[in-house]
């Protein structure tokens, strides 16, 4: 059953589920006993990051960061703030990203670049969806969940106004619920 503000469903639980799990085999198999550390981008990510963790079969590391984008909630400036930086060093460990959905792939590319300058030994990343045609900057995603059209999606960790993270399918929002966010 899907929540009453949601307009399509644009990807099931079982569909996430399956690619979740099909992601953390491949990062098992690739980082064996390399130990990755694992770096969530709040608050979207928590929700990803809870499920691939418990489909990877390796010792893994986990850490969190907290970024916000000035300006308007549907879309990103590129202007990128760090609210909360991450707790363990990353010099000389292997790190991969851990993101729910890239849009323009502006907060990804600011990221990268912040966490290249501190030299870890790798740095890969995780998305679960990315949206192709918003893309502004290229972003080489190695492990990478679907492909969707570049419409406002909620649910699976990602927000309108701090709710539906917690809906356990990705869907847009019923139009008549975000028209009128002028910023
Ligand atoms: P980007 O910098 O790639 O344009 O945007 C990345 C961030 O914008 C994501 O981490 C997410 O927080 C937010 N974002 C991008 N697209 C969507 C979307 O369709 N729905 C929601 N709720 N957030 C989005």
């Amino acid at each position: 059953m899907t929540n009453e503000d949601i307009e399509r469903v644009v990807l099931t639980e079982d569909e996430i589920q399956s690619k979740v799990a099909e992601l953390g085999k491949r990062i098992s198999e690739d980082y064996g006993d390399r130990e990755p550390l694992l770096v969530g981008v709040l608050k979207g990510a928590f929700v990803l990051m809870a499920d691939l963790s418990r489909r990877i079969t390796v010792p893994v590391e986990f850490d969190f960061m907290a970024v916000a984008s000035y300006g308007s909630s549907t879309r990103t400036s590129g202007v990128v703030r760090i609210i909360k930086d991450l707790d363990l060093e990353i010099t000389d460990r292997h790190v991969v990203i851990v993101e729910d959905i890239v849009d323009s792939g502006l907060t990804l590319s600011y990221l990268m670049k912040n966490l290249r300058g501190r030299r870890p030994l790798s740095l890969e990343v995780c998305a679960l969806m990315t949206k192709p045609e918003a893309l502004r900057v290229p972003i080489d995603v190695r492990y990478h969940g679907f492909a969707i059209p570049p419409a406002f999606v909620v649910g699976y960790g990602l927000d309108w106004q701090q709710r539906y993270r917690n809906l356990p399918y990705v869907g847009t929002l019923k139009p008549h619920l975000y028209e009128g966010d002028g910023d």
